[in-house]
């Protein structure tokens, strides 16, 4: 068989339409429009989980440089700003300098859906895979792009870890509309919580509440029922809520699980997003970072001639490195959080100094530069204590 003709009957199984099925579907059809690609969802079309997701300032970038006509369109979709707010003890610290964008999840797969199909990438909605799928086996490239709990992973041998962190988290939303990305902090007679908080339309907000373990045991949220633990978190939050109401998109009380992998492919299957690592929400880059998989796969299967071993072992070789030094970022900040409950003794403050350290890549000089009016108010605040000086 000729080379092209080889390429012309690549053959692509990608399992799970998320951002980095999706991403990896349009862009492959796009560079290869001659293959066959199936994308298989569990979901049907227009039912995700979740709300809104953020991308913090330079995060879509590489969507502009590379695919400017999905750049353009999600662009009419983002809600932008360039503020963060810390909020304790009542006390609103505004950060300058952060520049956020958010976005409703099913909007931002609406726009991929669109441009796959624009493409001829079949998708096949309400479609579960499981391991004994014959497609899996018919063939040349099988892309576990299929999340947390992929199956791909669970049934090959990629030598994985998952680490769950020991606070909980819920993901509900809320028709409070923030002006800002928000962190919230708020203790009661249980313990302590914060609401990650910021808008990803005209009309609704994210809001994912996290606690410790301690607080969420001596709340009893465990065996609350889902109106009860809606009720609960509002009257935490009521303040901030403002007379809005929580939702649930089918929201659970979960504990993140830390998925790391050994190899990242096993003969011609290879992971990509969150089933091959989970990034923590707290530094807003999960989506991205599966997109950014789905680009470099891409890349390296174009470079390697499609050729399927030499470019899993490129991809491997050119992602890794960049993949790696942001999980220790999230590790740091998952650290930060942990902690957050005995941190809340700092006055807001220092305790937004410690918030924006916390991932150990920001100096005292890199801050200053970047947000200045919140450097110099700190130093104002803290005049003895501040470790700028
Ligand atoms: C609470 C929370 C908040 C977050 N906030 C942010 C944020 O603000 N910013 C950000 O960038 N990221 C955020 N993330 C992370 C982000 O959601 C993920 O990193 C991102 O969705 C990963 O994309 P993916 O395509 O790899 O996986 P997913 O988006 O999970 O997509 C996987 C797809 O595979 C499908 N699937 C699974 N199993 C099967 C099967 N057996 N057969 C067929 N289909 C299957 C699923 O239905 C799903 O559609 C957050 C995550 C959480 C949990």
């Amino acid at each position: 068989m000729s080379a092209t003709a080889a390429k012309n009957a690549f053959r692509i199984l990608v399992v799970g339409a998320g951002p980095a099925g999706l991403l990896f579907s349009l862009l492959m059809k796009r560079q290869l429009p001659d293959c066959d690609i199936t994308v298989v969802e569990q979901n049907p079309a227009g039912n995700t989980y979740g709300w809104g997701v953020v991308f913090s300032g330079a995060a879509l970038e590489f969507i502009e440089q590379r695919i400017p006509d999905v750049f353009t369109t999600l662009t009419g979709h983002l809600e932008v700003w360039d503020q963060l707010t810390i909020v304790h003890r009542d006390q609103a610290i505004g950060i300058d300098g952060s520049t956020f964008s958010g976005i409703s999840r099913q909007k931002l797969l609406d726009v991929l859906q669109n441009c796959c199909r624009a493409e001829n990438v079949r998708i096949d909605f309400d479609s579960r895979f499981d391991a004994n799928d014959p497609l899996r086996a018919q063939a040349d490239l099988v892309v576990g792009a299929d999340g947390v709990n992929s199956q791909i992973r669970a049934s090959s041998d990629f030598g994985t870890s998952t680490e769950e962190v020991t606070n909980h988290f819920i993901w509900y939303g809320t028709t409070r509309v923030f002006d800002s990305l928000s962190l919230i902090f708020r203790e009661n007679e249980h313990g302590s919580f914060v609401a990650h908080t910021y808008r990803y339309s005209p009309t609704m907000s994210t809001f994912l509440v996290e606690c410790d373990a301690a607080t969420f045991a001596a709340a009893g949220l465990a065996t609350m029922t889902e109106a009860e633990s809606i009720a609960y978190c509002e009257r935490v939050f009521a303040t901030d809520l403002a007379g809005n109401t929580l939702q649930s998109n089918n929201s659970i009380w979960r504990r993140f699980p830390m998925i790391t992998n050994e190899r990242w492919y096993v003969n011609n299957e290879v992971l990509i997003g969150d089933a091959l690592r989970t990034v923590h929400f707290s530094i807003g880059s999960g989506t991205r970072t599966a997109m950014q998989d789905a680009l470099f796969l891409c890349d390296a299967l174009a470079h390697s001639e499609f050729v399927v071993e030499p470019a899993l072992k490129r991809f491997v070789e050119l992602r890794k490195p960049g993949a790696d030094k942001l999980m220790s970022v999230a590790r740091a900040s998952i650290g930060w959080y942990e902690d957050f409950a005995d941190l809340m003794r700092l006055d807001p403050w220092s305790f937004a100094w410690s918030y924006m350290t916390r991932g150990g890549r920001v100096s005292a000089d890199r801050l200053r530069e970047r947000s200045p009016q919140f450097v110099s108010a700190y130093e104002a605040a803290t005049p003895s204590t501040n470790p700028t000086k």
